[in-house]
């Protein structure tokens, strides 16, 4: 089954329920129609936005899958030559920015036969360093991650999400396509605000968050938290990076949860492992999907079996990428990982990151983990900085009012080897992120490369 194939039977379906607040399936086809009869496009056509959150570009999204096009969404934070090259780089037909009119035209009739390999959706991945790389996903590929979103984050008909995920990020896509497979409402907010996500959870009465940690943590530090009813949230996922064990308790205290889910996966392949109860294990990826098999490699590097139904198939012209990440039918992630007595995994962090002191792996999450118990610290990233006699030095980059001593007396009384702890302290008043709130650790790197 094609998208457009999907939305008619989820407007058949449930035509009185909400897919999003105050428009029903039975009203979202209608309007659809309309934009994508207004869009001009062809079958395969590629329709470009640099949109926020809005229920406009959500609209869009369906709009092109409706007319069988190829959505394109672009990140706002890009810059103008990043956005330049994305667009030449993906032919778009079609650009749509924040302040243009939505499109609006007679009813388009449906592609409806599209064959569901076909590509719906080109995503583009930042990476750290390097071109941006286009990564483009088949109907099929993109059903089968929202069905496995659906299954594996527990929703249900009638489910409400807060929409707020970017929808040119995979999290942001796979949000609205799980709910709108399943019958729940989309909640579109158009930028993260953590005050705005609290009134939207409590007036529209939100049931799962689907986050990134940093989001969760603004959430559960808010001043408002207190004064909102979030009792309508049952489930909470997260991904994009693992959730120190704090946070997962901070979580827990505020929302209660009936389902906690760490889920671990990428633009390239939509689930990786789903790790199911983070009240038991706190930040653990757990065991591979219900589309997945996983492998580690001798070095630790985490590989995924590309015959998953929810897999790419190679990236958008750049054959130099595919060499690099797939081999003999598997996906290189380039995280390491270890797999535990139980036979959960737990990721180390990327092969990148790995910092090498006096001889000795330092993975930084491990040591992160064990700093953000400490009250006195807000957020903190932790990263090798060159060192003449140890290679890389252990130096954790703190958010927050602890003292360096107070810090190092914290390492002291905690599991973590002593060869670990940080050797140097260094005070912030934030840290590099990315859209999906990923620490950008590269950049983290290269500034204390210039001031060291
Ligand atoms: P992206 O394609 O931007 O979603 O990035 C995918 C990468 O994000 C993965 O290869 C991991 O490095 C990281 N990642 C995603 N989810 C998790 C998670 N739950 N735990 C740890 N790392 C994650």
């Amino acid at each position: 089954m094609n998208l457009a194939q999907s939305l008619l039977a989820a407007s058949e379906r449930h035509p009185e329920l909400e897919a999003f607040p105050r428009l029903t399936y039975g009203e979202l086809l209608p309007r659809v129609r309309r934009i994508a009869g207004g869009l001009g496009v062809e079958p395969g056509d590629r329709v470009a936005t640099v949109l926020d959150n809005r229920l406009e570009t959500a609209l869009l999204y369906w709009a092109a899958q409706w007319a069988g096009a190829v959505f394109v969404p672009l990140s706002w934070r890009l810059s103008e030559e990043e956005l330049d090259y994305c667009l030449a780089d993906c032919g778009a037909r079609v650009v749509l920015r924040d302040g243009d009119p939505l499109p609006d035209g007679l009813d388009h009739p449906g592609a409806l036969d599209r064959d569901e390999r076909e590509i719906s959706l080109i995503l583009y991945t930042s990476g750290t360093t390097g071109r941006p790389k286009g990564v483009p996903r088949s109907h099929a590929a993109d059903r089968a991650g929202g069905w496995s979103q659906a299954l594996q984050h527990g929703y249900g008909w009638r489910d409400r999400t807060l929409g707020v995920m970017p929808l040119y990020h995979t999290m942001g896509i796979h949000s609205l396509l799980a709910m709108h497979l399943v019958g729940g409402c989309f909640v579109p907010q158009a930028r993260w605000d953590a005050a705005e996500a609290l009134r939207l959870i409590e007036e529209e009465r939100i049931s799962s968050l689907y986050l990134a940690p940093t989001l969760f943590h603004d959430l559960v530090h808010h001043a408002e938290l207190a004064a909102r009813d979030v009792s309508s949230v049952r489930a909470l996922g997260y991904a994009g990076a693992a959730m120190t064990s704090t946070l997962v308790r901070r979580c827990a205290e505020a929302f209660s949860p009936e389902v906690f889910v760490n889920h671990y996966g990428s633009t390239e392949i939509y689930t990786f492992s789903i790790g199911r109860d983070q009240l038991a294990k706190p930040g653990c990826a757990g065991r591979p999907a219900v589309n997945t098999r996983l492998e580690l490699l001798a070095t630790g590097e985490v590989c995924v079996d590309l015959s998953s139904d929810e897999a790419f198939a190679g990236y958008w012209n750049r054959p130099d990428a595919d060499e690099k990440a797939i081999r003999d039918g598997w996906y290189a992630t380039g995280d390491t990982g270890h797999v535990d007595a139980d036979g959960d995994l737990w990721i180390d962090g990327r092969v990148d990151d790995m910092i090498i002191s006096g001889g000795e792996n330092v993975h930084p999450l491990e040591v992160e983990d064990v700093l953000a118990g400490h009250p006195g610290v807000v957020e903190v990233a932790v990263i090798g900085v060159v060192d003449e006699r140890l290679g890389q030095r252990v130096t954790a980059i703190v958010v927050g009012e602890a003292t360096a001593e107070e810090l190092d007396a914290h390492c002291l009384a905690s599991p973590l080897a002593r060869f670990k702890r940080p050797r140097e302290y260094r005070h912030v008043d934030s840290l590099p992120k990315s859209a999906s709130g990923k620490i950008l650790r590269r950049m983290l790197r290269d500034e204390t490369t210039v001031d060291a």
